[in-house]
């Protein structure tokens, strides 16, 4: 049997990994001076190097391992399903079990009347399969003139070309050759873009810049609005509670579809099986990927409601697909993910256990010299970095610097938390207990002491 084993030293490991590795979102000149950590075991929230540390992972992998590594029924359950049937496809008028299994679960989970199931291989595949059935959608209402679809800047929907061109990423577009027929509006950042503002007041008037874009492009070309509950990779931007209220009463009035990229907060991160139940949105499609199978297995899909899915179906053939779509290993293995989810009540330890209790400790954070606000929905939180927390002062010089050196603190210190721009964000696994909330925020406070140490010492803040 042809084992992966970790038998090479680490700087041989690193000196392979840059010569033939190709990272994603990745400077690989500056990553093959320093080498990259190479990461072995995972159990529960932590994970193993090749050096032997322990870290605790305040990311679940990226957001998605959400019932923990190394669960065993999992593992079991893929080996099964591939001596069972290790492929078919579910094109032509075929089907197999798992891919009906899990379309029927996740329709008993999904609220309201999304009902249908269209399974792609990721959240980026999945988006991508969005724009295709929203734009097939008004075709076959016969208003193929209805193209345009409006996300939000700094919004993440995934790389493919689809998934960068409805994310409002600057850097992913300053790459160019984005596709057309999509726009952007302002994301709803109070602490970062609110001013003067009170912030219920300025999360109406960011929704309402959806009304003021529908009516510039005219309601009869615009298809739908696509939105994360909560912005993730934006820099996990809780918004106020007048946002979400606001942009379905928009999309109701013009009679627009609404995406709810749930790719994150999908499968208990906010402490509802959804974040379109936490915010009180109704979507007619939601994106899903990340913890549908806690990221031991590549799967995502598009739930879609009745409405949507009679049409699509009223025009005959779709064409669209993937050869993956609704994998039968993927799908075993993401049905044993649900089974385990609801079974040991993951969701609800999320919402009255692990939340309350990381709440109080990451609250406190937001009395850190260093730290301007600190928010938290669920299982996933953020605290924003300043220099001057009255004024909500950004740091000088390029955005980031300062979250890159807190990071980099974390990481010395067997933390992961990431950082967006001078945010710093956390999204650990939702099994994570109180005891194990203790090591990560101690570890978090004595970066942030560190980093801020480092700040002072080269003039960076002066109090
Ligand atoms: C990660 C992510 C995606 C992309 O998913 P991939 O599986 O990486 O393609 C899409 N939307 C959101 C909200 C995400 O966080």
């Amino acid at each position: 049997m042809n084992m992966i084993t970790n038998h090479l030293p680490t700087a041989e490991l690193q000196a392979l990994d840059a010569a033939h590795h190709m990272h994603p979102f990745t400077d690989a000149n500056g990553l093959a001076t320093k080498g990259a950590r190479i990461i072995t075991r995972g159990k529960g929230v932590w994970l193993t190097d090749s050096e032997g540390n322990q870290i605790i992972d305040g990311m679940a992998g990226l957001w998605c391992v959400n019932i923990g590594y190394g669960r065993k029924e999992l593992a079991e359950v893929a080996a099964r399903q591939m001596e069972e049937l290790a492929y078919y496809n579910t094109f032509f008028q075929t089907t197999h079990v798992p891919a009906i299994a899990l379309a029927a679960k996740i329709a008993e989970l999904a609220p309201g009347d999304l009902n249908h199931v269209f399974f792609a291989g990721s959240g980026s595949e999945a988006n991508d399969t969005n724009i295709r059935l929203v734009r097939r959608y008004w075709d076959v209402k016969g208003q193929p003139e209805r193209r345009i679809i409006i996300g939000r800047k700094n919004g993440y929907h995934g790389s493919t070309m689809g998934g960068g061109s409805l994310g409002g990423m600057a850097p992913i577009h300053a790459h160019g050759g984005m596709i057309d027929g999509i726009v952007h509006i302002d994301q709803p950042y109070w602490w970062g873009d609110g001013g003067d503002m009170d912030e219920d007041a300025f999360g109406l008037e960011r929704a309402q810049q959806l009304e003021a874009k529908i009516l510039e492009l005219g309601a009869d070309k615009v298809a739908a609005f696509i939105g994360e509950p909560v912005q993730g990779a934006g820099g996990v931007i809780i918004p106020p509670a007048t946002y979400w209220p606001e942009i379905q009463r928009i999309c109701d009035k013009y009679g627009i579809l609404l995406i709810a990229d749930e790719v994150i907060t999908g499968f208990g991160r906010t402490g509802n099986w959804f974040g379109s139940e936490t915010f009180g949105i109704k979507p007619h499609i939601m994106t899903i990927a990340k913890g549908l199978s806690s990221g031991y297995q590549p799967i995502g899909g598009s739930i879609v409601c009745d409405e949507v899915a009679a049409t699509i179906a009223e025009g005959g053939e779709f064409f669209h697909g993937y050869t993956y779509s609704g994998h039968p290993v993927a799908a075993a293995v993401a049905l044993e993910n649900l089974r385990i989810l609801q079974e040991e009540h993951v969701v609800d330890h999320v919402r009255d256990v692990a939340h309350p209790y990381l709440k109080q400790r990451w609250d406190a954070l937001a009395d850190h010299p260093l730290v301007g606000e600190a928010k938290l929905v669920g299982l996933m939180g953020s605290i924003a970095l300043t220099p001057d927390k009255a004024k909500r002062a950004k740091f000088p010089g390029e955005q980031g610097t300062v979250g890159f050196r807190c990071r980099e603190r974390c990481f010395a210190n067997n933390l992961i938390m990431r950082h967006v721009g001078d945010r710093m964000i956390i999204a650990p696994p939702l099994v994570i207990t109180p005891d194990e909330i203790d090591i990560l925020m101690d570890r978090a406070k004595t970066s942030l002491d560190e980093c801020y140490a480092g700040l002072k010492a080269d003039g960076l803040v002066t109090a």
